[in-house]
């Protein structure tokens, strides 16, 4: 029988911590009632944390590891944990013990308990990193991600959370995109809560992530407003820029054709470079709608892609309440 409960761990360069992240994940599962895995996923770990993890399935049905053939990232080893995820409740968390195991209950009761719910976020209210290096640009990311996305959390980065099954399975991770998860989640319509949880400093091996991916982190978050708004119409964005531009450009050539026909000489006018400059890049963008439009038919016409989501309900004879199918 499936586990009601799938656990999804990605691991990179984590053999320090793996034998008491199994170990405390089993121990907080056992307090509280549903059955659980453990997928462990090793994104090409450099150490031997691979072969730990084989070590210790082999005495704990319950843990299954998932090797990446070499390192992909984060977001990789999460979508490949996703893929293979068989309870009706899935909860992430790092593998480094930051994110407190006997949290994990508390998350899966709200979702128990809260049918109003689909995904609980952890909250690290009480956050044990460095306050300039990493608790500072997280705060500006959340407000950034929290105002461009419409999705308000106080805590975006916390690896700790749980969702229904069926978010997981509309939701595909891929770049940096773990970082926007509850946006993704939202946009495949999950109705979304936070909960603080506890949060500890590191105590074995190190951050696989430094400033640097402030950049990255950036582009990536005008893909997700891009996604989230003009996914099925590209044009209407790119189109719109386009129209925008070239429309004041086309005034100022009328303009100087007038001033042609009266007469005067235009060579050497700004303006005329302005005109024409901004035609031409108005009739970039609009071209560039428009192949974007033929890559929305595409992928909605080739049938892999997804228009909307819809959860269906049924009212059985009984007379109870609508329930979801
Ligand atoms: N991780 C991963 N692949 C990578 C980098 C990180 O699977 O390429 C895992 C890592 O082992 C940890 C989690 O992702 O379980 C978060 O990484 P880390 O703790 O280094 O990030 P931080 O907490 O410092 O943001
Ligand atoms: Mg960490």
């Amino acid at each position: 029988m499936s586990p009601a409960v799938s656990i999804v761990v990605p691991i990179y360069n984590e053999f320090d911590n793996l034998i008491a992240l199994v170990d405390r994940i089993d121990a907080a599962m056992r307090s509280q009632p549903l059955s659980y895995e453990l997928i462990a996923v090793d994104d090409g770990s450099k150490d031997d944390s691979a072969k730990r993890l084989l070590e210790l399935a082999a005495t704990r049905p319950w843990l299954r590891p998932v090797i990446l053939a070499r390192n992909y990232g984060q977001s990789s080893a999460l979508q490949a944990g996703f893929d293979r995820v068989q309870g009706r409740y899935v909860v992430t968390l790092d593998a480094d013990l930051q994110n407190e195991p006997d949290d994990i209950p508390l998350l899966l009761n709200r979702l128990e308990t809260d049918p109003s719910v689909d995904m609980v976020s952890g909250w690290r209210k009480d956050r044990q990193d460095a306050a300039i290096s990493r608790k500072l640009p997280s705060k500006i990311a959340n407000r950034l991600i929290s105002n461009a996305t419409g999705v308000q959390l106080h805590d975006y980065g916390c690896a700790l959370k749980a969702y229904r099954r069926h978010i997981i399975d509309r939701v595909h991770l891929y770049g940096e995109l773990h970082r926007f998860i509850p946006s993704l989640a939202r946009d495949a319509g999950a109705r979304i809560t936070e909960v603080p949880v506890r949060h500890h400093a590191r105590t074995a091996g190190v951050s696989k992530y430094g400033i640097d991916r402030t950049f990255r982190v950036i582009l990536d978050l005008i893909l997700m407003v891009f996604l989230m708004r003009y996914r099925q119409r590209p044009l209407h964005a790119f189109g719109g820029l386009g129209l925008w531009l070239a429309t004041p450009g086309f005034l100022i050539l009328a303009y100087l054709f007038i001033v042609k026909l009266m007469g005067e000489s235009i060579g050497g006018r700004p303006l005329l470079i302005i005109g024409v400059m901004l035609v031409l890049m108005g009739m970039t963008f609009v071209a560039a709608g428009l192949i974007g439009e033929l890559l929305t038919r595409i992928y909605y016409e080739s049938g892999g892609g997804r228009q909307y989501y819809a959860d269906d309900y049924v009212i059985d004879e009984t007379g109870d309440a609508p329930r979801m199918v």
